[in-house]
């Protein structure tokens, strides 16, 4: 058996990621989620030890972090070509002095979650039958396109224990609840006993039939989820996770044995892909971290047309980049492997989903349309 070669599914898992300038720290620390916290990149002194930092950049380090602070943990810093500024993950994770523009187009509450759509500090509920419920303002890396930076990061704003012990009554006295995404922030920052807390205070409201929780630590800090915490948090299944993965190179080893503890311990993980200008505006990088994703049994769910969020418009992509996207999946890999396209109305309008279109001619007889390959076919109207 020595001398097979590994099968596609335990290649994902082989070896480790690159560890950069931290390649002499022990395993035992580099696998600790609160040693990669308390060693986040924070300073251009600090970063400029891991990639060689364009005048652009430390000059944007400086000059964005009143407002949205940079924060990186080693894992994925070390994921980052130190030579290339394009680098995807450099772009996601460093400062751009881009993000100093106001776009005509930008909004400071794109999804428009904060005002009539706000209850109670710390809810958002939009449609009938769930909330949004933050809580917490932290996350161990702060991406550069967050639509939620107006608030994520600043630690002014974080909910407090009180403002969540409000969010769970709002829940309990609102039995069309059924359906509760946890979200920030990044959920995960807080600590095991109190996710356990949160997560069993949910499940006693008799109406909340599912729990989401809404995470990037699988892109970002994959250590977060040890079996321990895992354990813990499968008593209040059904509980679904909603994650954050954008291209092929945060397709690690470490990523891949999280998100399959993750299946393991009985959550239902799907991915939210936002598209991004230079890092996923192409087919074939979608179509590479879809594949990656089903084989650790992680589903692509969503692929998210770019909020309007204030200092983002240069990741923001035309919307017939996705639905081109959609047409090179749609009919030439599993339809598994085809996400959702969407696009959250400004304002607070909900989820459009927007799709190819396929049909050429319709009447009351007959559709005319085309398949993925482009040829012709027809199908009596009714
Ligand atoms: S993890 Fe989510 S909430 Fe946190 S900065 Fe990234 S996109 Fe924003």
């Amino acid at each position: 058996m020595g001398g097979m070669p590994p099968s596609a599914v335990t290649r994902d898992i082989a070896g480790r990621s690159p560890r950069g300038p931290w390649a002499d720290v022990a395993d035992a620390d580099w696998n600790d989620w609160r040693w990669q916290q308390r060693n986040r990149v924070r300073s251009v002194d600090a970063l400029a030890r891991v990639i060689h930092l364009t005048d652009g950049e430390r000059e944007a380090i400086r000059a964005t972090g009143a407002e949205f602070r940079m924060a990186i943990t080693p894992y994925y810093a070390a994921l980052m070509d130190p030579d290339d500024p394009s680098c995807p993950i450099r772009a996601q994770a460093v400062p751009r002095m881009e993000e100093l523009v106001r776009g005509p187009h930008d909004l400071d509450d794109p999804l428009g979650e904060d005002g009539a759509a706000m209850p109670v500090p710390g809810i958002t509920h939009r449609y009938p039958d769930r909330v949004l419920f933050y809580v917490t303002h932290n996350c161990p890396v702060y991406c550069r396109h967050c639509t939620r930076k107006r608030k994520v990061s600043d630690p002014q704003s974080a909910a407090a224990r009180d403002q969540i012990a409000l969010g769970l009554d709002y829940i309990a006295s609102h039995p069309e609840v059924r359906d509760v995404l946890v979200s920030g922030g990044d959920p995960m920052t807080l600590s095991d006993d109190r996710l356990d807390a949160l997560f069993a205070a949910l499940r006693a409201i008799p109406h909340v039939e599912v729990i989401r929780l809404c995470t990037r630590n699988p892109v970002t800090l994959p250590q977060r989820f040890t079996p321990e915490l895992l354990r813990r948090l499968a008593k209040h299944h059904p509980v679904y996770v909603h994650t954050h993965f954008n291209h092929p190179r945060e397709c690690t080893p470490e990523a891949a044995r999280c998100l399959r503890l993750l299946a393991d311990h009985g959550f239902n993980v799907g991915n939210q892909m936002v598209l991004l200008r230079g890092v996923n505006d192409d087919a074939e990088v979608v179509r590479q971290v879809n594949h990656w994703l089903l084989r650790q049994r992680a589903r692509p769910y969503y692929l998210l047309q770019a909020d309007l969020a204030v200092g983002t418009s240069h990741f923001r992509t035309p919307v017939a980049t996705g639905l081109d996207i959609i047409r090179a999946l749609r009919g030439h890999t599993s339809g598994m492997a085809v996400p959702h396209l969407i696009i959250d109305a400004p304002g607070g309008g909900g989820k459009i989903p927007l799709v190819p279109e396929y049909i050429e001619h319709q009447d009351d007889e007959r559709i005319v349309f085309r398949n993925y390959a482009g040829e012709r076919y027809e199908y009596p109207a009714r």
